[in-house]
């Protein structure tokens, strides 16, 4: 039988917009100590518009979008979706391209087409190819191109990165070419989780595949504790993982597919709102009204349930 406590505790929950797949998660959250955060689409709204470009010499914003649309026609990251729509708003068809390939955490690639970009008048070199093998994606695929950036790109990253803009890079056979600039908005109810997890006494960390720089000024702003930026997704739940060894009891919150594994590996998995399947099936309790407040709620919940308990 389900003891008497814990299913009044549970029904509170539901009231409360909580789906909670694990009793003993709703239990256990009166003893946490950290909650680790993803940002983009749980502290942000993770709807990104393209709000500044940088090319390098002999390359127009034109053809910088009308590559990056190209390569990024087949990804529903919402990075991909703010380069179509950026690109669309500037009358920019796309190339053809081939091979999509979506690199997680990195970003994408695809090879575009030779005789399009020659039609197009944005062939380079002499030799007709078949085609570019072209990229787009942030500071995690660089390092893995080991590509040189150039320094008029370094600079716009740089402040960028600041203002908390995301910045993307468009790479041309291995070499960068242009980046994009991309803000977010950190949600209004983002601040108040912090504060009130800290009048609850808890730490707050946040982990995020994003760049240090934005990484930084989104923490700053918010006042969090702990940061882990530049994560590559198989990397995310080590870093719960690294937590825990601290001794720490450790709530993971996350929406999307990459959070799974952190999910997973926390002490208490906690799905956000417009989670997907992935993250949902991962984790303890979902939050469906998509409040990250409700994360307060459960630890204020869970520990009036014990006291009455006693
Ligand atoms: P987060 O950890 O903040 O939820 P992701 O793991 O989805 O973010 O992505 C991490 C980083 O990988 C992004 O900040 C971006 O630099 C890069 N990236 C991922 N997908 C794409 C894409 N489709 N286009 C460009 N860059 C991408
Ligand atoms: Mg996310």
């Amino acid at each position: 039988a389900i003891p008497l406590v814990i299913a009044i505790n549970t029904s509170l929950a539901a009231r409360n917009g909580m789906l909670v797949r694990d009793r003993i998660a709703m239990e256990q959250a009166r003893n946490l100590d950290t909650v680790v955060f993803d940002k983009t689409g749980t502290l942000t709204e993770g709807e990104q518009g393209v709000v500044d470009i940088a090319t390098v010499d002999g390359v127009t914003e034109e053809e910088a979008f009308t590559l990056a649309a190209s390569v990024e026609a087949d990804s529903e990251h919402m990075i991909a979706q703010a380069i179509r729509e950026a690109a669309d708003e500037r009358g920019i068809s796309r190339l053809t391209a081939t091979d999509f390939e979506a690199l997680k955490g990195r970003g994408v690639r695809a090879t575009v087409d030779g005789a399009a970009l020659r039609a197009a008048g944005l062939s380079r070199g002499d030799e007709p190819r078949d085609g570019e093998r072209v990229h787009v994606g942030g500071p995690n695929l660089l390092s893995e191109l080991e590509g040189d950036v150039p320094a008029a790109l370094e600079q716009f990253a740089d402040r960028a990165g600041e203002n908390a803009q995301t910045v993307v890079y468009l790479v041309r056979e291995g070499t960068p070419v242009a980046a994009f600039a991309l803000a977010d908005v950190i949600r209004d109810q983002s601040y108040q989780v912090v504060d009130a997890l800290h009048e609850l006494g808890l730490e707050v960390a946040m982990l995020t595949g994003d760049s240090e720089d934005v990484a930084r000024a989104v923490a700053d702003d918010l006042g969090i504790d702990t940061v882990f930026a530049e994560v590559l997704p198989e990397d995310k739940d080590a870093k719960v993982t690294e937590l825990r060894e601290r001794g720490d009891m450790v709530a993971m919150v996350g929406d999307g597919v990459n959070d799974a594994p952190a999910l997973t590996r926390a002490d208490i998995g906690i799905a956000i709102g417009s989670g997907t399947d992935v993250a949902v099936q991962s984790a303890d309790i979902i939050l469906v009204q998509n409040n990250p407040m409700d994360v307060v709620r459960l630890v204020t919940l869970s520990r009036a349930s014990y006291r009455k308990m006693q």
